[in-house]
């Protein structure tokens, strides 16, 4: 139990109570307390000074603070990671999202619907879109964010989008390589030349990652060699690696991604018994982070979230909010459709949306709570965290802003 004399708390803390479970997500607390791989904590304080947790431990002995908030029975979480987003977007697609609910299947194109409407917004529109989609996130329990480029596909609109989302967050991601531009569909060379060129040139001082949708059942998406040859390029010029594969059918996404060491390969949904050990294998490098809003909004077959669970892959949840495939950025939506579509269990699916996105964005402050901490803390209107799951569509859980 990590604690702190009381006489250590500062001025302007804040003891939270009235927590009926607190979950942590720090395996320190596994067996210690009886509790299960979330590192829970029932009745319990936290208590957090200038944004940062200064002591977890049962309420009986929680030190005294100059403010207090009680919880009343209440759980409380650490805030959820959303390892996968596409916020720097304008306009919407809600007319494909008809159509395709009448029988026509997604095939990645209509990309070039919302890279015409984002090309068209100026600085200020594009910003306040992010901002309302970031707090729409926050308030539903999201504190840590990775945002794609992805819908400008010129060199100008690709570094704008970055720069705009590196405002909101430090987990910016170059994806010029999302789809081969309408404009330049008849030179895909060229096209990659610019990815790997004058395109990442622009963007690399914004950027923390580089992805690609690697997805030969798309013509719009890109081939295994192409992928290697983007991938290759950022990598060299000193960007980590994310890859978009296996989304609409077997395909090489997975076995690029442990190759090249990449810390997540998104979506995952056709996996041969080879990409499943290969995954395994890469467990403590590559991520496999499972996107059920898509097959949701898409109408389409569920990844085999068990499948990869029982082998021993490392599994994490995240929305991939976008205006094609899930205009959704609500974290507890993912949870419930992982516990009812993909038979992973409540706790199994908040480690994936916590520190699974945590690890896919190897990032060892968030996704947990612990004393030292970032005070990331999601409160939960029910008194254990299976209610994310059990209440569907209900805003049932918020960011704590303290
Ligand atoms: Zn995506």
């Amino acid at each position: 139990m990590n604690s702190v004399e009381q006489d250590e708390i500062g001025s302007g803390a804040t003891v939270v109570v009235g927590i009926a479970e607190l979950v942590t997500c720090e395996e320190a607390f596994v067996g210690g307390r009886g509790g299960d791989s979330l590192g829970i904590v029932r009745d319990a304080a936290v208590v957090v000074e200038g944004g940062r947790i200064a002591w977890i431990g049962p309420a009986s002995r929680a030190p005294a603070a100059e403010n207090r908030i009680d919880l009343g029975g209440r759980a409380v979480v650490p805030g959820f990671v959303d390892s996968h987003s596409h916020l720097v977007f304008a306009g919407d697609r809600s007319a494909e999202f008809s159509a395709r609910m009448t029988g026509i299947p997604y095939d990645g194109g209509g990309i070039a619907t919302t890279m015409s409407a984002t090309r068209a917004a100026d600085d200020q529109t594009l910003r306040g879109l992010v901002a309302s989609r970031i707090s729409e996130m926050r308030r539903q329990g999201t504190t840590t964010v990775e945002i794609k480029g992805g819908y400008g596909l010129t060199v100008e609109d690709e570094a704008r989008s970055l720069r705009v989302a590196r405002e909101f967050t430090t987990e910016t991601t170059y994806l010029g390589a999302h789809v081969v531009p309408p404009e330049a569909r008849g030179e895909r060379t060229a096209y990659i030349d610019l990815v790997t060129g004058p395109m990442l040139e622009a963007c690399l001082p914004h950027a923390k990652w580089a992805d690609v949708f690697c997805e030969p059942n798309s013509p719009h998406a890109f081939t295994d060699e192409e992928s290697r040859e983007i991938l290759g390029a950022c990598a060299a010029a000193g960007l980590a690696l994310r890859v978009h594969g296996n989304q609409l059918g077997p395909g090489p996404g997975v076995r690029l991604a442990v190759e090249l060491e990449a810390a997540s390969v998104d979506h995952c949904t056709y996996l041969s018994d080879e990409d499943v050990d290969l995954l395994v294998q890469a467990a403590d490098t590559t991520t496999a982070t499972l996107l059920p809003g898509v097959e949701f909004s898409t109408r389409s077959p569920y990844p085999d979230a068990r499948r990869l669970l029982d082998a021993g892959v490392s599994v994490a949840l995240a929305t991939d909010c976008n205006p094609g495939t899930c205009y959704s950025s609500s974290m507890p939506f993912m949870i419930a459709l992982a516990v009812r579509e993909m038979r992973m269990t409540p706790a199994e699916a908040l480690w994936a949306a916590t520190r699974g996105g945590a690890k896919a964005l190897r990032r060892n402050d968030a996704g947990r709570l612990s004393v030292g901490g970032p005070a990331d803390l999601a409160v939960i209107d029910g008194p254990s965290h299976e209610h994310l799951a059990y209440r569907p569509g209900v805003p049932v859980v918020r960011t704590l802003e303290l």
